[in-house]
């Protein structure tokens, strides 16, 4: 068994820089156009450090109270903070104050509260909206149905940015029967900017983690999350 310690974050980060330079290439899309997303539940300031001067400048972090914990450990360090797990009610606030974006805004309700947030804290929060296309009950996100609906409410909020969609397809032990979900998710960004004018398109698909980013990246991903193939297994939790 590995531990923490003996994986090389630094080499990870190139390979994976790499693999995307290779999907990227593949797709026919510009270089700079896929955001590498260092997803650090779990892991220890050391390694996210290593990370960081491997050249990582956006971090994603599952958990409200984590990423604050990380915020501080990390002092002033600079980079893009992505919260990409599921938001309680009740730490709107903290999770505006801590978070550069957040990915998973899935109801009115919720998104009321973010924009409420912003106006207090005085910002314009970077939002997606996290769709789940297979209906599996144990994840967040909105339904195909509710989407069009939620987007154009929330595009309404004048603290929030809505920039596209995040999701996370059901675990495929092969990264090609994620595919038709990757495409799906492009086609309803596209959906709905079908009905936008060109400026306010929204861009962004956040979708693809370390065993499916390559087939994410060929059907259009522009933030890509990886943890597992940076910073090595997680302990189960
Ligand atoms: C943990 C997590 C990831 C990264 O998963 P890996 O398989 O370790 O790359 C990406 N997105 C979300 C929402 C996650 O919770």
């Amino acid at each position: 068994m590995l531990t923490k310690r003996d994986v090389d974050v630094a080499g990870n980060v190139k390979r994976v820089v790499d693999q995307i330079a290779c999907a990227v290439d593949r797709a026919g899309i510009d270089a700079g156009s896929v955001k590498l997303l260092a997803v650090t539940k779990t892991v220890g300031a050391e390694q996210i450090t290593e990370a960081l001067e491997a050249g990582i400048t956006c971090l994603g972090e599952n958990r409200v109270q984590e990423g604050m914990a990380k915020r501080s450990e990390l002092g002033d360090r600079v980079f893009e903070f992505h919260l990409i797990g599921p938001l309680q009610k009740n730490k709107v606030n903290k999770a505006v104050n801590c978070f550069d974006w957040i990915e998973t805004v899935d109801s009115v309700e919720l998104a009321q509260r973010i924009d409420r947030a912003c106006e207090v804290q005085g910002k314009r929060l970077p939002v997606l909206v996290q769709v789940n296309l297979a209906k599996e009950p144990t994840k967040s996100g909105v339904a195909e149905e509710g989407l069009a609906g939620l987007v154009e409410q929330a595009r309404a909020m004048r603290h929030l940015s809505v920039r596209g969609l995040m999701t996370i397809p059901p675990y495929c032990e092969n990264p090609e029967d994620a595919r038709p979900f990757f495409r799906r998710l492009k086609k309803l960004l596209m959906g709905l900017n079908a009905k936008q004018s060109v400026e306010s398109a929204m861009r962004e698909l956040s979708m693809g983690m370390s065993h499916d980013f390559p087939v994410a990246i060929e059907e259009g991903a522009t933030i890509v999350r990886i943890g597992t193939a940076i910073f090595g297994e997680r302990p189960s939790l």
